[in-house]
């Protein structure tokens, strides 16, 4: 037996073990089946965190009892997808997936069976799965696996190979393309040839997803160590033409003589050199879509120039997002992190400029500009160093910042609203609020004014003065666009 799977039924979380014992004593079968399995063997394959896998995963089980016979065995179950077989058994405060085991169907719109039949029979259950290696499913009665398909060995050879004629699954749910793209990021797997050959002719099916699992499955292939690797393969293959069409100007884009390589490229880089926060990689790969469109040749400089791209990138992202239905919260994050992630730092910016920099990014965006800057700028292909080492200065200010506890916003002055109304007898109303931005201006030139007498000094002074003058901006910065 392969030793993987000898010691994959101490991996197996006790509660599974008690959930499958459970319908056994009632006389159903039941195995632990697709993702967790998946990544539980993988890990113990390529020498991964075998137990952080199986923590991590969500657990689904395959069984030969009817939902209402789940039901009926269980105390806590909901009814998540009873259409095709599913219900969601609670146990211990966490969810487990008990489907019933069901056989091949016909798909008429690329999206959904026709019907769901039940069968008896785990390797017909596993013959409707997409790969080989989401097809394998552990025996807890025997400790065997059944792996009808080779999964193990693919698993083993690090392929992706679809179950069955990979264009027919393709043809029969759309999604399964998108899934490929996904796992060959996730798993670090390669296509095999005719799975790979058979997806842009399953272009078609591809169409009809609906942009929700579309962004689902963006999120997980994020997560990916190198997330790049679902993305090409998306570009590579006409999904992208489809989903997000905007993208693809990038691709051949020549750049400034500061990049190695045209924009699609430096952009997957950026991509991989992001830590792996989904948001984050969202905004790294929309950082440079607007370069395509604002790129201009320079005559005296002799080279290409970017001016605005960020501005354009985002209106890629604002365009973009919404269509994917990501939430307001995540458009909006996205989009300002695109529009910061040029960083004009140098050394000569004094403190209040460091200061007005963090207001206009926001400071809780701070952190997420700088490590997208960093993954930009490491994935130029060029010497990266000295514009590391500035990303770090000022990486070091900003934490000086934070531990000065200086005043970044309205809020965090040490006089409000009601304290403007009562010591000044101002009414409520617009003036306010001009003032409270006065005084925020005034502490972030000068921290050690953050001082309730002397804020309420300063704001009777304000008080009246007919010059409105207009916000000062961050400090006018050099053209780094490139
Ligand atoms: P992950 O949980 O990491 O997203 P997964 O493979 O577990 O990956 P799930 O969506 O949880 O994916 O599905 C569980 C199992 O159901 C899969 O492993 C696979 O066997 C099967 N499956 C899921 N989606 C499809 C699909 N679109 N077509 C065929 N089989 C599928
Ligand atoms: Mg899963």
């Amino acid at each position: 037996m392969d030793p993987a799977v000898s010691v994959i039924g101490d991996l197996v979380p006790p509660t599974v073990g008690r959930l499958c014992r459970t319908l056994g004593r009632a006389g159903f079968r039941s195995w632990p089946v697709g993702g967790a399995v998946r990544d539980v063997l993988l890990a113990l394959m390529t020498g991964g965190d075998p137990k952080a896998a199986a923590a991590s995963c969500d657990w689904d089980i395959a069984t030969t009892a009817h939902p209402d016979q789940v039901r009926s065995l269980f105390k806590r179950v909901v009814a998540t997808g009873i259409a095709h077989g599913t219900v969601t058994v609670l146990l211990d405060g966490v969810g487990y997936e008990v489907t019933t085991l069901r056989g091949e169907a016909r798909y008429s719109d690329g999206r959904h069976p026709d019907s769901v039949s039940y069968v008896d029979d785990i390797r017909a259950d596993l013959a409707r799965r997409d790969f080989t290696v989401n097809a394998i499913a552990y025996d807890p009665e025997s400790g065997k696996i059944e792996d009808p398909f080779g999964g193990l060995d693919d698993l083993r050879s690090r392929v992706l190979r679809a179950v069955g004629d990979p264009a027919q699954r393709f043809a029969e749910d759309g999604l399964r393309v998108l899934r490929a793209a996904r796992f060959v990021a996730t798993l670090e797997l390669t296509l095999e040839p005719q799975t790979r050959k058979a997806i842009r002719a399953s272009l078609g099916s591809y169409r009809q997803v609906s942009a929700e699992r579309i962004r689902d499955e963006w999120m997980k292939a994020f997560r990916a160590r190198e997330p790049s690797r679902a993305f090409r393969i998306m570009q590579e293959h006409g999904l992208l033409e489809i989903t997000a069409p905007e993208l693809l100007a990038m691709v051949g884009c020549r750049q400034n003589r500061f990049h190695a390589y045209d924009v699609w490229e430096h952009t997957m880089r950026t991509l991989d050199a992001c830590p792996p926060k989904p948001l984050l990689r969202l905004a790294a790969l929309l950082h440079d879509a607007g370069k395509p469109a604002s790129r201009a040749f320079n005559h005296d400089k002799g080279d290409y120039t970017f001016y605005e791209h960020e501005r354009l990138s985002r209106d890629v992202a604002s365009a973009l997002l919404p269509r994917l239905r990501f939430s307001k919260e995540e458009c909006s994050r996205v989009e300002a992190l695109v529009s910061h992630h040029i960083v004009a730092y140098d050394g000569s910016w004094s403190d209040a400029a460091v200061r007005r920099w963090m207001r206009r990014v926001s400071p809780e965006l701070v952190a997420d500009v700088l490590e997208l800057s960093r993954a930009d700028v490491r994935a130029k292909g060029s010497d990266a160093t000295a514009e590391l080492e500035r990303l770090d200065e000022l990486e070091r200010r900003v934490a000086g910042v934070i531990a000065d506890c200086s005043a970044l916003s309205v809020r965090e002055l040490s006089v409000n609203g009601h304290d403007l109304m009562r010591e000044l007898g101002l009414p409520p109303g617009p003036e306010l609020g001009r003032i409270l931005r006065e005084l925020l201006e005034l502490v972030t030139e000068e921290p050690a004014l953050n001082q309730r007498d002397a804020l309420l000094e300063r704001a009777r002074r304000a008080v009246g003065s007919a010059d409105q003058r207009p916000e000062p901006d961050a400090p006018i910065e050099a053209d780094r666009s490139g």
